[in-house]
């Protein structure tokens, strides 16, 4: 699982995909990747998860697990005695992440990451996963980024957030529009981005405005195709690739 939003259980269990959690890759502390961190969790061990979760992300993640845990104490105490669960803390393994580089490995994936510019987040990661069959990246949140350029050269599928910049949200040279510019990419830039990164696909995701005021799929296309001539999809939920 990478980044935890707001309702990232609910779609999991639509995707059928619940039970097989196993790593969970947080890209940056903001609500909309780590809201739901401690509820998948919960809900997944409420499904009878009984093997570990190992999860990674930029620090404080290791107190917010903790957290997360003494908050749920009572329900968990009650679960494991009326439900006859085991502990879920045990099962949980934060890792915090301040760097790039080499994340983890096994049989079925490697996976690293980079650092990306996504101010004013200390620390905001994009992932690489290298599979038998093939190589994916997440940007997460970022400005143009050359670590992530340097991060996804050569691989199958770019997963990149997208701002379609004439529907930026706030007024023109308000602060709220200076952040977003600054702190975002454009669909432009990310078709930019994926031809200096030679990848194959590249998946437009994170879309800023998300749906108000709407912004077809055609326009999203439009302003990639023009720096990007690989194939360009434009990411919905429970799409499959
Ligand atoms: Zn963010
Ligand atoms: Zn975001």
């Amino acid at each position: 699982m990478i980044d935890c939003g707001d309702g990232v259980a609910r779609q999991m269990m639509a995707a059928g995909v619940f039970r097989t959690l196993r790593h969970v890759f947080i890209t940056h502390h903001h609500s909309d990747h780590n809201a739901d961190y401690g509820t998948l969790l919960l809900l997944a061990w409420g499904d009878d998860l009984k093997t570990p979760v190992d999860t990674w992300g930029p620090p404080p993640l290791s107190r917010m697990t903790k957290l997360f845990l003494e908050m749920s104490a009572a329900d968990l105490a009650v679960r494991e005695k009326d439900e006859g669960r085991p502990p879920l803390r045990p099962l949980v393994r934060p890792h915090e992440i301040r760097r790039g580089g080499a994340v983890m490995k096994d049989d079925l994936v490697t996976v690293t990451c980079a650092l990306v510019n996504h101010p004013l987040v200390p620390i905001a990661l994009a992932y690489r996963f290298d599979c038998p069959d093939r190589s994916i990246v997440f940007s997460g949140d970022t400005a143009p980024s050359d670590n992530l350029v340097a991060l996804a050269k050569g691989a199958d599928v770019l997963v990149h957030e997208a701002l379609y910049v004439p529907a930026a949200p706030g007024a023109p040279g308000s602060a709220l529009r200076k952040h977003i510019m600054d702190s975002h990419t454009s669909v432009e830039d990310a078709g930019r981005i994926a031809t200096r990164a030679g990848v194959k696909t590249l998946v437009l995701s994170h879309f800023v405005p998300a749906e108000n005021p709407p912004v077809s799929d055609e326009q999203w296309l439009e302003g990639a195709r023009a720096h990007f001539s690989g194939r360009i999809v434009v990411g919905r939920d429970l799409m499959e690739l």
